[in-house]
């Protein structure tokens, strides 16, 4: 493989291009965006939307391989695309990822369990599947959402439903019974073309205003509940015949037994880790699998701390500079929005 192609272009496929150029594998973006974090070190940028046909034509001309940073690329864009030059991850792990009420039923065939959860389609189905949860739950959109966006908790019976179906903008929802988590993990698991699968030590994650604040290595779970991590991304990598990186996001009961909560079919956000702990990260793992090269080992050789840099958090940029042991990884964003993730860094513990 010498050309990679990426859908989307965010920190993700930044960090996919960097992986990619140590390879030797050059990168072509697909993004509107002009300027985007992947452009700036990607050797080429098509600037066109994701399911312009044209541009997808021209990415498959140009590519040996695509890929994606992001889980909501068209699915009939990947699908189109696939005629004429590999896609990986395949598409069926697209449309799963793209719709929590599909998502659900996809974990639950495989065997992984999940919070229970009702389709609603109404005002008055919310009402119902309410009450059937004991008045607690949290109400989610099916398609779209991310940094906790498009959800609304119920954390008591006097939280009152009333207009939530509309808030939420009256597109198809789904209410999830409400999990007492003692702590959320998620695990980086990659499966190579040959059918080889690969897992990296699950992380523990502390989420701040719904977006990912730090993912600790090791995660304070006992050796059961790992094998049962490493267990489910197994199953989900070989139902979906799946090649690439995929994170897979878990809450932990008292018992230790675990909820898949949902699952992305990218490198992923709580994987940033791994560029500092491990010798391969997840971004070299995802090229090499996407490339058809044997993937690398996944061990980690350090405890760690991710944190990420979310708008003004970039302020405090040059202590974590002056830290010895703290890899810091920026995106070439200028503008620090509210929310907006700035770069990450990552403090190893030894
Ligand atoms: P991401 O940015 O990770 O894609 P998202 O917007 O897709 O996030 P979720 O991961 O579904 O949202 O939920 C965000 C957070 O809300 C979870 O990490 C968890 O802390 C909490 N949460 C979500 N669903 C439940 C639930 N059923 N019970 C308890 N807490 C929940
Ligand atoms: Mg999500
Ligand atoms: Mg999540």
């Amino acid at each position: 493989v010498r050309t990679i192609g990426i859908i989307g272009g965010g920190q993700l496929g930044r960090m996919l291009a960097i992986a990619a150029a140590r390879l030797n594998c050059g990168t072509v973006i697909l993004e509107p965006q002009a300027d985007c974090p992947a452009a700036q070190v990607a050797n080429r940028q098509i600037a066109a939307a994701y399911d312009d046909r044209a541009a997808l034509a021209e990415l498959a001309s140009m590519c040996d391989v695509v890929t994606y940073e992001f889980e909501n690329v068209p699915v009939s864009a990947v699908e189109a695309l696939s005629y004429d030059v590999p896609v990986f991850p395949p598409s069926r792990a697209l449309e799963v990822a793209q719709d929590r009420l599909v998502e659900k039923r996809f974990l639950n065939d495989c065997g992984i369990s999940t919070a229970e959860f009702r389709a609603v389609d109404s005002q008055a189905d919310l009402e119902a599947a309410l009450s059937e949860f004991g008045g607690k739950g949290v109400l989610k959109t099916r398609r779209l959402g991310y940094d906790g966006k498009g959800q609304r908790l119920f954390a008591s019976p006097a939280d009152s439903p009333e207009g939530a179906f509309a808030a939420l903008g009256g597109v198809p929802q789904i209410l999830e019974s409400f999990v007492p988590f003692e702590r959320e993990i998620s695990i980086i698991a990659a499966r190579g073309a040959d059918g080889a699968v690969s897992c990296y030590d699950p992380a523990e994650n502390v989420h701040r205003n719904g977006i990912l604040h730090t993912s600790t290595l090791p995660a304070r779970i006992d050796d059961t509940t790992a094998e049962a991590a490493r267990d489910a991304a197994g199953k989900l990598l070989a139902a979906l015949d799946y090649v690439g990186v995929i994170g897979i996001e878990f809450f932990v009961l008292a018992d230790g037994g675990l909820i898949a909560n949902e699952i992305a079919p990218r490198v992923h956000n709580s994987g940033h880790w791994t560029e500092a702990a491990c010798v391969i990260s997840q971004f070299e793992q995802h090229v090499r699998a996407v490339a058809g090269l044997p993937l690398g080992n996944p061990a980690r050789h350090s405890d760690c701390v991710m944190t990420n840099l979310i708008g003004d958090d970039i302020d405090a940029l040059s202590q974590w500079l002056q830290k010895s042991e703290t890899l810091v990884h920026l995106y070439g964003k200028t503008e620090a929005r509210p929310g907006r993730k700035m770069g990450h860094v990552t403090e190893l513990k030894r």
